[in-house]
């Protein structure tokens, strides 16, 4: 039988990977194979039960959607893949602080990447599980994968959440709203209000004249809903993963399909605005190779501060964690 191999795998088959088969990668693979993004997908957990009952489940949604090969594996499952999805981590068990949860996800991180780059050193890899910049970090410290093949999914849900809630709020389709969260994966994440721009109007320029005469509170409070979405969610239903998945999903389609889409994902930076060795996010160019380049965008005096202060943040926690 074929090892899925790239060599052995007839041209344009594209394979997918998803280390880590809990809530969030499970529902990545299943947005993947919604969208028939992938012939092949393979599922590797630590818990081999959990694959493999999320490998039956999706293999009997095949008759509702396009044909695709999906198992639960091991590492030499995921040989040449296009794509390797790592979701896997240890939740935050009551009573452990953000810090040990990092310190226990960057030994995951640290074991996975290797053996995922041993089989496929040509694959894209997309670091999912929190915190995200600093499993981002890990991972390219971790392997010997180019800084654009090693992609954090980082601000991407919360640039979602950011132009649904805006989108909401103007009455508009989020497709028609153009705003950034940017820098760390929570909770010193910054909206960029400069340059926010729904229907090709600066939202500055467009608030005054759409009539509903909102304060500036009613953008602060916008923007907080945002910020705390995830703490909500899980208080309502345990954990979030839809969106994360749906995101994910479509990164992964950007980067198949050569699409150069701007989208805002966690990426080593040395450079703008001061900032280096760290990884966080940016709008960034998305293509077949990863990422093309970020986005330098011109930020206002206040949120270029607050980057810096997200990325001090982050680099105390790499320092915290011995990275
Ligand atoms: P989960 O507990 O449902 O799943 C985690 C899975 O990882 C489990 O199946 C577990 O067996 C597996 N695992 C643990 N160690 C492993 C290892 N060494 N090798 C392989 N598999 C291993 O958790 P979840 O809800 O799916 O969340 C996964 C991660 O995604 C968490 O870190 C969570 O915080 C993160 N997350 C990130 C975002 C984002 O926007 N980046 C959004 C939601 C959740």
């Amino acid at each position: 039988m074929s090892d899925g191999s790239a060599a052995e795998r007839p041209r344009g088959v594209v394979k997918v990977a998803v280390v880590g088969t809990g809530l969030v990668g499970a529902t990545c693979a299943y947005s993947i194979l919604a969208r028939g993004l992938a012939a092949e997908i393979v599922l590797i957990d630590a818990n081999r039960d959990r694959a493999e009952g999320e490998a039956m489940d999706l293999n009997h949604a095949l008759p509702f959607g396009r044909p695709a090969r999906i198992w639960a594996g091991n590492y030499s499952d995921a040989a040449g893949a296009d794509i390797v999805i790592v979701a896997a981590g240890a939740a935050q068990k009551p009573g452990q602080s953000r810090l040990e949860l990092a310190r226990t996800n960057v030994e995951i991180t640290r074991a996975i990447v290797p053996q995922i780059e041993a089989v496929a050193p040509d694959a894209i890899l997309i670091l999912v599980s929190n915190p995200v910049d600093v499993l981002t970090y890990a991972a390219q410290k971790a392997s010997r994968y180019p800084w654009q093949r090693v992609i954090g999914s980082g601000t991407l849900l919360d640039t979602a959440r950011f132009r649904f809630e805006l989108g909401r709020h103007c009455g508009m389709d989020p497709r028609n709203v153009h705003a950034y969260i940017i820098g760390e994966h929570g909770d010193s994440e910054v909206p960029v209000w400069s340059l926010a721009n729904v229907a090709g109007m600066r939202l500055r320029d467009y608030c005054p004249v759409c009539g509903k005469g909102c304060s500036g509170r009613a953008l602060d409070q916008l923007f907080e809903n945002v910020k705390t979405a995830a703490y909500r969610i899980i208080k309502l239903k345990g954990a979030t993963y839809y969106a994360i998945g749906a995101g994910v999903a479509r990164l992964t389609e950007a980067i198949l399909r050569d699409e150069h889409t701007v989208m805002t994902v966690s990426t080593r930076i040395d450079g703008y605005c001061g900032i280096g060795d760290v990884c966080l996010s940016l709008p960034a160019i998305i293509c077949r190779d990863g990422i093309r380049e970020t986005i330098p965008l011109t930020l206002s005096p206040d949120e270029e501060a607050a980057l810096r202060h997200s990325a001090d943040t982050l680099q105390g926690v790499l320092r915290s964690v011995g990275l």
